[in-house]
């Protein structure tokens, strides 16, 4: 085997084998990521006004190396700067892909009061998608995807709703069968998918359910939705096909005033442990922390994240994560 050159620079794992297929606020296009690390990121573009035509990679990976040479000659692309994934240390010099995000699709089965497309349903619930699976098809064929390393690559989802996509259960069994093992899903829960069942059987899927509650009423309240049962039940047997209890993820965004109490968050944790869930998420609504960011951190949602650190050690979680806006109430 020919021995891959490496360069060592400041660079990203997406600016060098990233890719992120978008059709959101910036509309459709493709992307080198799709995160609002720095003030430019998920926005540095490959191809604009894309709507799943084939791709010419050489093409692609022309325009990849322009920004990797950029990084190369010690300069920063310019969305990227001020980007927290930015770091130091040798790259290979070559051209693939082991990261993707899927972010073509904005249409949900859920209404989370929180939720980005909140400011204009109908648009969102119908705004025009394109076949993904054809390109990342051809991209196996043409052996540009390639699986990477455990820490580093990955499958994720974004958007709305992805097992409510057509070509969900065919994109996942291309992944699976080609032994990708780091598949983040983000999912309503609402409609429950074998392929997501086989992946965490095997340790390659992780699926994470924002279910942010403990109960039918509050659920109803936030998801404008009456599918609480239904969540529960999915939660459950995904639960049930974990081989270690950390490939479903169970997670909480606090709402104030609305699911704010210790009842709710204590049944939400006993809900996980009784079911095996190992890995818990807390979380706090982005438009409550944008309006009252600049005033004293309210008491209360500060003592709530608090007594989910100390409930999560005692009922030994094997992980809490806590969400960057719940890390910054407590500084
Ligand atoms: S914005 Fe950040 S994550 Fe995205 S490509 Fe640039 S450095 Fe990487
Ligand atoms: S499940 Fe996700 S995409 Fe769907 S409404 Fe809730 S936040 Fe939005």
């Amino acid at each position: 085997m020919s021995e891959v050159i490496t360069k060592k620079y400041i660079s990203c794992k997406w600016l060098e084998s990233g890719v992120c297929f978008d059709n959101g606020v910036y509309g459709s296009n493709v992307k080198l990521c799709c995160y609002m690390s720095a003030p430019g990121g998920g926005n540095v573009m490959i191809f604009e006004d894309y709507h799943g035509e084939k791709i010419n990679w050489d093409k692609f990976f022309e325009i990849k190396q322009k920004y990797r040479e950029i990084q190369q000659n010690g300069d920063t692309v310019e969305g990227c700067r001020g980007c927290v994934f930015l770091e130091e240390k040798d790259w290979p010099q070559e051209n693939y892909i082991d990261s993707i995000i899927f972010d073509h699709f904005t249409k949900c089965n859920c209404r989370c009061s929180y939720c980005y497309t909140e400011e204009d349903k109908k648009k969102y619930q119908t705004l025009k998608t394109y076949n993904i699976y054809p390109i990342i098809k051809e991209m196996f064929d043409k052996k540009i995807i390639r699986k990477g390393l455990e820490d580093k690559g990955g499958i994720g989802f974004g958007g709305g709703e992805p097992t409510i996509l057509p070509e969900f259960d065919k994109l996942m069994e291309l992944f699976l069968k080609n032994g990708f093992s780091n598949i983040r899903i983000p999912s309503s829960g609402i409609k429950f998918s074998k392929s997501i069942e086989k992946g965490i059987s095997t340790g390659q899927v992780s699926v994470n359910i924002s279910i942010d509650s403990s109960s039918r009423e509050t659920y109803k309240r936030i998801k404008q939705i009456d599918k609480y049962d239904t969540v529960c039940k999915n939660l459950i047997r995904y639960a049930k096909a974990q081989k270690n209890s950390y490939n479903v993820i169970s997670k909480y965004i606090i709402i104030p005033n609305i699911n704010d109490t210790k009842e709710e968050i204590d049944n939400w944790l006993k809900f996980n442990k009784e079911h095996n869930i190992g890995i818990i998420v807390i979380d706090i609504e982005n438009s409550w922390l944008t309006k009252y960011r600049n005033e004293k951190p309210d008491e209360k949602i500060v003592d709530l994240i608090k007594y989910v650190i100390k409930m999560s050690k005692e009922l030994n979680f094997y992980r809490l994560e806590i969400c960057d806006r719940a890390k910054y109430l407590l500084n």
